[in-house]
This record gives structure tokens, sequence and C-alpha cells, in this order.
């Protein structure tokens, strides 16, 4: 094909609206010499049948600006390109039939006001005033984004390849890519063997943004994209007469949305239990393809919608509609560079949002692409969050039943996945499913998160109050506060850093110094360029040469990703050891007396001071204790070599009876932690948020040699901080916070909590969140009144820079 050059900056793999936004996007920034390559025809794939909603509000403020990013984006593409992209502002209602629902939508409705989207909450009279047709009978309330909107998938993808090609970008259709080129760890471009005739492009840089194809092209290149495709569905009706502009209408109890578009209904389903398809790959000529339908499938949601909508009664269906979509493990989609591949990008497995997220998705990967670091915090769908197994075809297949319908399942907080479970064990595991724990998932690993009692059903009852489990966490925090608990915390990622080299590069990627005697255990983050937080750790000096980087295991994989990156030819080896060793952690007042009961060793502070690590025997077993806590107690973290964990779990749970240790979940963890205001990663501090401002200058050490980020800490210094971590106590006991509840100083939002929890030893909800504060001195942030709002209710709040829990650290160190 001629028309192929044989060298490209870029080349896009795929014709889909995501694609054509990465070619949009990078042509914007100037880069003209950019490739994409569609197998058959642009939007062939999923965008064609899309039914082209476009919201606004999404869970975290970084997606929700980009789904603003988009919409706005959209408005101005007809303008641009003159083609007609149907975007139109009708607003959206979504409808609650249930309190624990309506909660949930007015917490959603604080949190649009704390991210800046138009939201009101509606009565039901006000429901009928917009949209004549819903039956309101049963409904509990109501809100309404006026600015959510509708457009064409098909042409806004189209416009945005017009806009591409008009700034350079070849847009090339029938061009089916077979095979991802790489040298040194690094994409050198790709090739087809089919089509008009076999070539190969040079690239400095692929985009895989092949939709539902996107594992099978991941896989060409070594790279795990997990995703799985699911039967999507909707029907659309006849013309009924007299319908004209409506606002889009969700109702999630009935798993049900409903669009008008030229006078006719379209009903979409997110119903609970979907059909993944595509098993044995897909179907080689598929473009423009549905799939067959299956109306006992869509029969329970057109039943409800019937009652919902009574005019569907006498509407004749004309299109019953199923076309694939893709659908990701964690419900997010799959943005940026792969861990394993330098310069290879991922945008694919969008999860029936892809037209509302393409254009944000495409900004911010073509500037990711561009300075080669993320633009600001893209963590809730970095590549590098997903784990190796998830890659696996049955694990998808299992999963993707789930995923499709969690869209519009409640979305209760701590909810748990209920498919593909149980695939990653601690050494611990069945011991503690003995005792009773009630476990949750995190990043593959089955996590105990809470112990029921004797005759308690040891499983979640879900609500937006407090949940079953209320009394048990308090019941487990009262043994970390005033006794001893214990806790097994083997999920923890753990890298080993090794060789000549460790010292030095371990001191240019963490902000704290690492040129420490063997055994010290340094807390640490690596930082930015912006002096932006990516990774939050414990770094523990094993030997002259070796060291161990303790992680969350979420971020494991970005974490050892970020070491490798910036170690470069350095002599180090970095080697994942997480599955090793399994993790205990003793915790509170009483926690040195039960291990002085189980070992010989000496834990008191001359020998074993707080920040230290040592090896240990057991009872008839080795191990290695980190004096460190993230509960705010005194307390061990015992490393057991993974065929020793049963013995010294049984040892310690023995001794422990005269103590009457307890065992604990990771639900306590985080209400213990956050009364100690210990920051949690991703949630309170990420890539966006600087070290200072987030109250860590303790353990960022700018007097040694160059590290990064190192500048941008002294800038901040220099020009002192525009926002400060706050921490907050509600004073009335009873409302509960999660997170992304709005601020407010002196009556207005200023921000939003990053973290929230229940303090059962404060007795009250807890929280954390950035408070701005250019040029205001703290006794200036202090002298303010603070409220926050909780599903539309502002509750007072007390405020603090210090934790609430010890200040002074007095508990942890004796
Ligand atoms: C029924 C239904 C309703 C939906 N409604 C909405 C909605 O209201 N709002 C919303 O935001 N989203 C909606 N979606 C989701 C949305 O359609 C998708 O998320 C989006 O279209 C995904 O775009 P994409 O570019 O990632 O994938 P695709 O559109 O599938 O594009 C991928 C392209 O890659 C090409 N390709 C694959 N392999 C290769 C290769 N080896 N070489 C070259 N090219 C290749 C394919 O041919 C395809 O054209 C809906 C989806 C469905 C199924």
């Amino acid at each position: 094909m001629s028309e192929i050059p044989s060298k490209a900056r870029a080349v896009i793999i795929g014709g889909g609206v995501v694609g054509c936004s990465v070619a949009y996007h990078l042509t914007k920034l100037g880069w003209s010499d950019v490739v994409l390559l569609e197998r058959k025809q642009l939007t062939c794939g999923t965008t064609w049948h899309a039914a082209g909603l476009i919201g606004q509000l999404r869970a975290s403020q970084n997606m929700t600006r980009l789904a603003k990013y988009t919409q706005e984006l959209y408005f101005g593409l007809e303008a641009e390109t003159g083609i007609s992209t149907g975007i139109k502002r009708n607003g959206s209602i979504s409808l609650a039939l249930t309190e624990e629902r309506k909660e949930e939508m007015y917490r959603g409705a604080s949190m649009a006001r704390a991210f800046g989207v138009e939201v009101e909450e509606i009565d039901l009279a006000e429901v009928k005033n917009r949209y004549p047709h819903v039956n309101v009978d049963d409904a509990a309330g109501a809100i309404f984004l006026a600015k959510d909107g509708q457009g064409d998938p098909a042409n806004i993808a189209l416009a945005m390849a017009k806009g591409a090609r008009a700034r350079g970008a070849k847009v090339l259709e029938g061009v089916k890519v077979t095979a991802v080129h790489q040298a040194n760890g690094r994409v050198t471009g790709v090739s087809w063997a089919e089509g008009i005739e076999a070539g190969r492009i040079e690239a400095d840089f692929v985009v895989n943004c092949a939709g539902m194809w996107g594992h099978e092209v991941g896989r060409m290149a070594g790279v795990n994209v997990p995703l799985h495709a699911c039967e999507h569905f909707y029907i659309v009706t006849e013309p009924i007469e007299g319908l004209s502009q409506l606002p889009v209408l969700r109702v999630p109890d009935e798993c049900a949305y409903y669009k008008e578009d030229a006078g006719k209904f379209l009903l979409g389903a997110f119903e609970p239990v979907s059909k993944p398809w595509g098993m044995n790959g897909i179907p080689e000529d598929f473009c423009f393809d549905q799939l067959p339908e299956d109306f006992d499938h869509f029969e329970p949601i057109l039943e409800k919608a019937i009652n919902r909508m009574p005019i569907l009664a006498t509407a004749g269906i004309h299109t019953f509609f199923n076309g694939p979509e893709s659908f990701t493990p964690d419900d997010s989609y799959h943005l940026g560079e792969a861990p394993n591949l330098r310069n290879f990008f991922v945008a694919a497995g969008f999860n029936s949002i892809g037209i509302q997220s393409a254009g944000g998705a495409g900004m911010a990967l073509a500037q990711w692409m561009e300075d080669g670091e993320k633009p600001f915090d893209l963590g809730d769908v970095d590549i590098s969050r997903m784990q190796p197994f998830q890659g696996n075809k049955t694990y998808l297949f299992e999963r993707s039943k789930e995923t499709l319908g969690l869209l519009y399942a409640d979305h209760f907080p701590f909810r748990q996945k209920a498919s593909a479970r149980g695939i990653r064990r601690s050494p611990f595991h069945e011991h503690l499913k003995a005792r009773r724990a009630v476990f949750g998932e995190a990043a593959g690993w089955e996590r105990a998160n809470w112990f029921a009692n004797e005759g308690q059903k040891a499983e979640y009852a879900y609500s937006w109050k407090r949940q079953n489990w209320f009394s048990n966490a308090a019941a487990e925090q009262a043994a970390i506060r005033t006794n001893v608990g214990m806790y097994d915390m083997s999920s923890f990622g753990k890298i080993r850093v090794e060789g000549r080299d460790a010292e030095a590069v371990l001191n240019r990627i963490c902000g704290a110094n690492m040129s420490v005697p063997v055994g010290k255990i340094v807390y640490t983050q690596f930082l930015n360029t912006r002096g932006g937080i990516e990774a939050d750790v414990t770094v523990t000096r094993l030997a002259e040469h070796a060291y161990l980087v303790v992680t969350p295991a979420a971020t494991r994989m970005a974490d050892q990703n970020w070491l490798c990156r910036h170690a470069g030819d350095a002599n180090v080896v970095i080697t994942d050891v997480t599955a090793g060793e399994g993790v205990l952690a003793v915790m509170g007042p009483n926690a040195r007396i039960l291990m002085q009961a189980v070992s010989p060793n000496d834990f008191s502070n001359a020998v074993n001071p707080f920040g230290t690590a040592q090896e240990i025997e057991i009872d008839m077993g080795l191990a290695r204790v980190h004096r460190v806590t993230y509960v705010g107690e005194l307390g061990w973290e015992i490393y057991i070599s993974a065929d020793q964990a049963a013995h010294v779990f049984e040892t310690l749970e023995e001794a422990g009876r005269d103590f009457d240790l307890k065992l604990c979940g990771m639900h306590v963890m985080d209400c213990c932690r956050i009364e100690k205001a210990f920051r949690h990663f991703g949630h309170d501090i990420s890539a966006d948020d600087h070290v200072l401002e987030a109250g860590l200058s303790f353990a960022v050490k700018v007097d040694k040699p160059d590290f990064i980020g190192r500048a941008a800490v002294l800038e901040k210094r220099e020009n002192g901080l525009e926002n400060r971590l706050v921490q907050f106590k509600l004073t009335d006991p009873e409302p509960l916070l999660y997170h992304n509840e709005p601020i407010l100083r002196d009556g207005e939002i200023v921000g939003y909590l990053s973290s929230g929890s229940y303090g059962h030893h404060l007795g009250a909800a807890i929280g954390m969140g950035y408070v701005p504060c250019k040029g205001e001195s703290v006794a200036e942030v202090l002298a303010s009144s603070y409220q926050i709002e909780i599903a539309g209710v502002r509750v007072a709040a007390e405020a603090s820079l210090k934790p609430m829990y010890d200040p002074k650290a007095e508990r942890v160190k004796v």
C-alpha cells in the first residue's frame, strides 16, 4: 500500500472513537507524523452502535475532569470539521427507587458540587415535570445534571479523524496489524501480513486502541491488557407520536437507561449477570456486525421498563440490538505506557463509557506521550495497576459476567466483587477463614477485612449507614488501642533492590536518605519532577547491597516499574518477592510482651528501636521483624518465609491466649490510621499532591545529593504552600464519611475529603482533605469554621494539622 509511509513517530492501532481521539490530540500537540491503522473501516468495532450518552460525573475528580473535557471538545468539533456530531445538552435524570439508592445519589450530588459539576436534587413532582412519561409512584428521589448530554458516536469519531487528517495524520483503513516489533525493551514498529499487501512501519511510539481486540493486540507485544468482550443490549422503539426532546433517564435499580432520539425511545440494559462473548476469538470478518438477539435475557429489563414507562407497552419495537463491548476486571479503562515495554501505550477497555471518555482519554494519553510522564494523576486507569494474572482468559471470562452489571449496581462502600475470587491467598488464608474472617479483594489478594463473632453470619450486609461489621471493627480497634491485635499484611508488595548501585539508585529515586546502616527502615516517597508522589513505601536495608521496598498491594507493579525505569543501566537487580513471605502485624501496647513470649530475641528500644528491623527466632522458626506501624501503636510487622508462616501464626495465636490477642482486619487498620492522620496512597497522596503540601516534609532530605523532585521541593519551600492536608473530625458522632465529601470553609466549598473512615477511639467519623491556603499561616487556616457536606447535609467538623490521635507519637516509641 503505497500511501503507508515506512516510518512514523506514532502508529495508532484501531480506528474507533478512542484511536481517532488519540490521533486528534497528538496532532494538536504538533505531531504530524502520525499513522492510524484500522483493520476494516473506521468505527466498525464497537463505536458505531453506542447509545451515545455523554455524562460528566465520574467517581474521582480527575476522571470527572476528563469527562467534562470530552463534552466540551465534542461541542466544538462540528464547527472545526463540518461533521455534524449530534451533540446536545439535554441533561440527565437519575431516579432512585430505594432510600439506600437515594443516599448514594445524594452523596454523588455532593461530590459533583465538589468537582464543579452542576447538579440538583429534585423531588418526584419535578421528575414528572421534566419527564412526563415516567412512573414515579414507587420512587424515592432523583438528581438532575443539567449539562449531561448525548451525541452521535460514529460521527464524533469521524470528526476527530478528520481533524487529525487536517493536521497531517494518515488515517488508513483495511490494514490489520499482525505483529508489534521491539528491541531492547522499546517498541520499534508494527507490521501486517494481510489486507492489501504485507508491510511494516518503523515507529517511535505504538498505541493500542484496539477496543475489544486490545487483549490480543497487547499479546502481540507481550503486554498484558486485561479485558473481555460482553454482549450489550438495547432496544429502539418505533416512532412515538408527540415524543420530543427529553433528558436521558437512568433507573439503575432496574438496570435501565432511556434515551429519546428522533421521536423514538432507546432502552438500554446493564443486567446483573451479563454474557461474555468472543472467548474463542473475534470473527476475522467482524465489521459493523451485530450479535444474535436474546429476548429471554432482555425480557426482565423490558418487563420492569413497561411499568416504569407505560408508553412502551404500546410502542412497537423497531430494533433489538446486541453488540459487543469490552469490560475490564475493575470497570475502569486502561490508559498509559505498558509497564514492560517502553513507548508502547494503551487506551482500551472502555466498559461502556468509551464515547464519553474518549476525548479526555485521548488528550491525557497524547500529553503523556509528549511529556514522557503522566500530565496528572491517572492512577484510576493507569494500565500498570493491573496484575499479571489478570490477563488470564478464564479469570476475565468469569469476572466480566459481573462487571457490566456493576455499572448500575448499588455502589455501596466496601462492596466486594463476587466473581473470580480466591486467586491470590496469603499463607494464613485457611487459618483466618476458620476464625470467621470476612474477606475482601485487593489486586487479586483475598484479605481479611473483619472478623465475625461466634454465631454472626460471616458476610457483609451493605448499606450507606453503619454496616453489620461496625461493632466488630470497634472491638478490633479497642484491642489495638488498649491491648494487642494481629492482622495479616501478606499482600504487601515486596521488591528487592540488589547490587553494587542499589544505594545510589534508591537515593536518586527516593526523597529520603538511603545511606543508612543495615537494619534501618526508611519511610519515603518516590517523587516526580513536580514534587508529586508516585509511590509511598518503606525501604529496609537488608545488607550492604540489598534493600527491600515494601509497597501497597495495588501499586506493586507501578512501583517496580518506576524503579526499573529510573534505574537505567545501573548495576542493580530488581525482583518481586511478594509471594515469598507472609506478613503478620502485631500491634498494640502489649505487642512487646507478646513478642517476648514467642522469641528469645530482644525487642527493647535499645536493640530494636522504632524504624529498625532484626532477624529473630520465633518458636522453632525464623523471621524478620520490622518495627514500624500504620495504626499508631507500638508494634512489629513480622516477615516470615511462606513455608514457616503457618507455624508462626499458630505460635502467636497460642501465646496470645494469655493476652486476649485479637485477630483484626483491614477495615480497622484504616480506622486506626486515619485517627493518626497517616496518609493513604491513592487517596490522600498521589502524583498530583506535592509532598510538602501532603505534610510529609519530614520524609524528604534535600541536603542529600540530587534526587527526582528535589528542585520542585526547593521551589515549593521558597514559594510557600498552596494547599495543606487537613484532618477533620465530625462533631456529630452519627454521620459516616467515605471520601469525596465536600469541605466547606466558612460556608464555601473549598475542596473535598481525600479519605474518610470511622474513628472508633475518637468516637466520630474522621476525614482528610486538602484546603487551599496560599499565603496563609497555620493559625489562619485553623481559625476558620469547617463543615463537611454529606448527601446534601452540612455537618460541623473540627480541623487539625497535627494528628488528632497521639500527636507526639508517644505511644509508638515506648
Ligand atoms: C450497546 C452499547 C451501547 C453503548 N453506549 C454507550 C454510551 O451511551 N456512551 C458511551 O460513552 N459509551 C457507550 N458504549 C461504549 C462505547 O461504544 C465503547 O466504549 C467505545 O466505542 C470503544 O471505542 P474503542 O475505540 O475503544 O473501540 P472500537 O470502536 O471497537 O475500535 C477499535 C478498533 O480497532 C480495530 N482493530 C482491532 N484490531 C486491530 C488490528 N490488529 N489492526 C488494526 N485495527 C484493529 C477494530 O477494527 C476497531 O475498529 C456502548 C457500547 C455498546 C456495545
